[in-house]
């Protein structure tokens, strides 16, 4: 679990604010759901023969009525509750998008961490093919605003309950016919959840998985025709695809589509993006039947990739830092800023650390004045302040330019102390 200092933080705030933009283009409205949620809901939602639900939740005993609770490991299973619980469908289908820490106790490395960050799309109560492209574009669209390259995608459908049936049959026999290749984890779910094994990590079990009975092969002819009509929106919009009948994602509430955003930029952990249609978890969760797509991305694996290729968001810098020989000056001088932080400008005050005596000589506070980075600084000197003025000296333009400004009309200047930006 990480902290996120200043230093870093404002790369998650820029790309926060390009989500929020996004989402609004694509009329998606933001959903916030509590952290915590009763264990019975992910165990229930996500699949009990599952990675997360075996051996990845933060669960513990509510010590005040013995109540099973986890720390969300993934936020659909809560966004579909939230969903159920507020009768959100009853006037037709929603498109919702959420941020926020995960919690899943697995072995921390690179691009793996027990509390990590999602940034989520849901759109529930729509059927058809064009949304699941719709989420794709949409993901696809964030990449591009944020300059993110070298990211592949990889799509599959899981079909329905009764063909994955008539696949799941044929996978446990091959599975069966190879049982010395299996690990353990693999024969322990050989029959609760033969799917499961496809998604294995382990290098050994590869061959064996790419020999496996493909899913694809026993789809019927509807739910060929909605992956179909996926990938023929797809291909209209110029969003290249790969198809990949090995993928299988980690939940089990998964149908039809799925998909993931590939980068091979992170070495292993380089899933930066994944989703599918879940048509089935809002009836699984107490929910009148109603169809659902989403995805979710990592945030560090987004950002890290982002620094991977070099790409740097912009930090946020004072527009001016105020520059105060007196302290006598401070209440004058607070009054201005108070001003010009109503009127937008950012405005950042000196004030002395530590035992200074004073608000520290001149020169300390040209020192601090350019460690700011601001583009101005404001000198509440003592002569000015009797002819009811300020000094505004530029400090990042090379001119070195002094101007006197009038504090009786702040705003006739504000905006120029914004316009080095
Ligand atoms: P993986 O196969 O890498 O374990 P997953 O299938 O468990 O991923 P999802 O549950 O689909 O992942 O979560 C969506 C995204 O969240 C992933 O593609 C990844 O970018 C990110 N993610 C998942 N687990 C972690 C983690 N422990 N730390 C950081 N990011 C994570
Ligand atoms: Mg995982």
């Amino acid at each position: 679990m990480n902290d996120i200092l200043p230093g870093e933080s404002s790369r998650w705030e820029w790309l926060e604010d390009k989500v929020r933009t996004l989402m609004a283009r694509y009329a998606y409205r933001n959903i916030r759901t509590p952290i915590v949620e009763p264990t019975a809901l992910f165990v229930r939602g996500l699949g009990e023969v599952t990675d997360i639900v075996e051996k990845e939740m933060y669960s513990f005993e509510d010590r005040l009525n013995g109540e099973q609770l986890t720390l969300r490991p993934e936020c659909t299973a809560g966004v579909v509750r939230a969903t159920v619980e507020h009768s959100m469908l009853y006037d037709g289908g929603k498109r919702l998008y959420y941020m926020g820490p995960m919690f899943r106790h697995e072995r921390p490395q690179r691009g793996r961490y027990r509390q990590f960050h999602q940034i989520g799309a849901e759109a529930l109560g729509f059927p058809g093919a064009e949304i699941d492209a719709e989420m794709i574009l949409l993901a696809d669209a964030l990449w591009k605003e944020i300059g993110l390259t070298d990211v592949r995608l990889e799509i599959n459908s899981l079909g329905q309950p009764e063909e994955r049936k008539a696949h799941r049959a044929a996978l446990i026999a091959y599975l069966e016919q190879n049982a010395s290749q299996l690990d353990e984890e693999a024969r322990r779910r050989l029959y609760t959840n033969p799917l499961r094994i496809l998604d294995t990590k382990n290098p050994a079990m590869q061959a064996l998985v790419e020999g496996a009975p493909r899913l694809v092969d026993y789809l019927g002819e509807a739910s060929l025709a909605h992956f179909n009509a996926v990938k023929a929106i797809l291909d209209a919009n110029g969003v290249a695809w790969r198809f990949n009948p090995r993928l299988v994602r980690g939940m089990d509430y998964y149908n039809l589509t799925v998909f993931e955003f590939i980068t091979d930029r992170l070495g292993s952990q380089g899933t930066i993006c994944g989703g599918g249609r879940y048509d089935y978890l809002i009836e699984q969760i107490g929910g009148k039947p109603s169809p659902a797509v989403g995805w979710a991305l990592g945030v560090e694996r987004v950002l890290e990739l982002l620094k991977e290729q070099g790409l740097d968001s912009p930090v946020p810098v004072p527009d001016v830092y105020a520059i105060i020989p007196e302290a006598s000056a401070l209440p004058i001088a607070i009054k201005t800023l108070q001003q010009l932080r109503a009127l937008g400008v950012r405005a950042q005050m000196h004030s002395p650390t530590g035992a200074a005596d004073g608000m520290g000589s001149m020169k300390s506070q040209f020192k601090k004045a350019d460690a700011s980075a601001a583009a101005f600084a404001l000198v509440f000197g003592a002569d000015e302040l009797l002819r009811g003025t300020v000094l505004v000296k530029a400090l990042r333009d090379g001119s070195g330019q002094q101007v006197e400004q009038s504090l009786q009309d702040v705003a006739s200047w504000a905006g120029h102390l914004q316009s080095q930006r």
